[in-house]
């Protein structure tokens, strides 16, 4: 094994990343050293290099939060996991353990948490140090490339669409059906869930029908929260909002029932108005929804283990990621990018 390894770092923000030779880093006790299959890349990614958050990783650092691999080296005292087996690092990086969150199954908002690929060094990388009581168990026969969306976008999406508390035959509004969304709407079918699919790319809404949705309506249409409401018979039950895009959530709190809940996934920069006198006299919920546990982790595997989940991936090198990053800033992925490290 070489100890070199090629990484892509953001430098600055704002700024393509360069990617360059660097030493494998040597996993610590507790830690495990995982060699990289694939990784997706999520719109979390450009929020990333960007800076766009509130709360900005240290430079410079290597994003990507849907690494897959094989377990290349365990540190000392680690037991969870072993040499081959097939994980992923998530965005939940790791968590405290002991905090009133991580003792009610909540680690996602424990406030000690690590973000892979943010706050610690993540999947654009031939290694990644992983901690394995957090990673991934990548179900057999589930292929790395194939895992790789579900770790991020599959797990958020079906942990927001569970929160949505939408029922079997209700409607759920699935607005931004990129990445994230394109598992969301599958997803919810396999959840016995009706689906309007919303985005404002009608190649993106075509492609939403043929994994399922049931109705679609482009957002930039003249009166789309009225074509929502006619379609859904009064709005979503729930409705998922995973667009990247500050006006996608006025509208998809309009498109919501009432007595609906709107869940807020997407995490454009900035601050949206709510129709206070709507959320109130229609008793609305409005709620966060931030990547899933690792139990949601399991069960979102789980269906695509079962076949019932696809994700839809384009393969490119980790040479390509400056241009990628640029088509997904544009809008021009169809569903996820999923880099491959066995493609040089
Ligand atoms: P993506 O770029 O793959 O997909 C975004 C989709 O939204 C595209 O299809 C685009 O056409 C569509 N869109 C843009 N503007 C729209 C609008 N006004 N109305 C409807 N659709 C619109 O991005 P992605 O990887 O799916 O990520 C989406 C967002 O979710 C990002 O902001 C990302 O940071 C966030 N995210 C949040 C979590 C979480 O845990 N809450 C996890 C992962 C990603
Ligand atoms: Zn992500
Ligand atoms: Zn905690």
């Amino acid at each position: 094994m070489s100890n070199k390894m090629q990484a892509a770092f953001v430098e600055q923000f704002g700024k393509p990343l360069v990617v360059r030779e660097v030493e494998v880093p040597t996993p610590g006790p507790g830690q495990v050293l995982v060699k990289t299959e694939a990784c997706g890349v999520c719109h979390t990614d450009l929020h990333a290099a960007g800076g766009d958050w509130p709360l900005k990783p240290k430079l410079p650092f290597v994003p990507g939060h849907e690494g897959i691999g094989i377990v290349a080296a365990v540190g000392a005292g680690v037991t969870a996991v072993k040499a081959g087996d097939r994980v992923g690092v998530p965005w939940l990086y790791s968590a405290c353990g002991h905090c009133e969150h991580c003792l009610s199954a909540w680690e996602t908002v424990c406030p000690e948490a690590e973000f892979g690929g943010y706050t610690r060094n993540g999947g654009f990388a031939d290694f990644i140090v992983a901690d394995p009581n957090y990673v991934a168990h990548i179900p057999a026969g589930l292929a790395a490339t194939a895992a790789a969306p579900l770790v991020c976008a599959g797990v958020t999406t079906y942990k927001g669409l569970k929160v949505t508390e939408a029922r079997p035959g209700e409607w759920v509004v699935i607005s931004g059906t990129g990445g994230l969304g394109h598992l969301a709407v599958q997803y919810a079918k396999a959840m016995g869930l009706m689906v309007c699919a919303v985005d404002i790319d009608d190649g993106k809404l075509e492609h939403a029908k043929r994994l399922g949705a049931d109705a679609v309506i482009n957002a930039k249409s003249d009166d789309a929260i009225a074509a929502v409401k006619k379609v859904t018979l009064g709005g979503g039950h729930g409705v998922l909002i995973t667009a990247p895009s500050l006006g996608a959530f006025k509208q998809g709190v309009g498109m919501t029932r009432r007595r609906g809940t709107c869940v807020l996934v997407g995490l454009p920069p900035g601050d949206f108005p709510l129709p206070l006198f709507d959320v109130v006299a229609q008793c609305i919920t409005v709620r966060g929804s931030f990547v899933g546990t690792r139990e949601d982790m399991a069960e979102a595997l789980a269906f695509a283990a079962a076949g019932k989940v696809k994700a839809d991936i384009e393969r490119q090198p980790l040479s390509a990621i400056n241009h990628v990053f640029e088509r997904l800033q544009q809008g021009k992925v169809a569903s996820r990018v999923v880099l491959d490290f066995a493609a040089r």
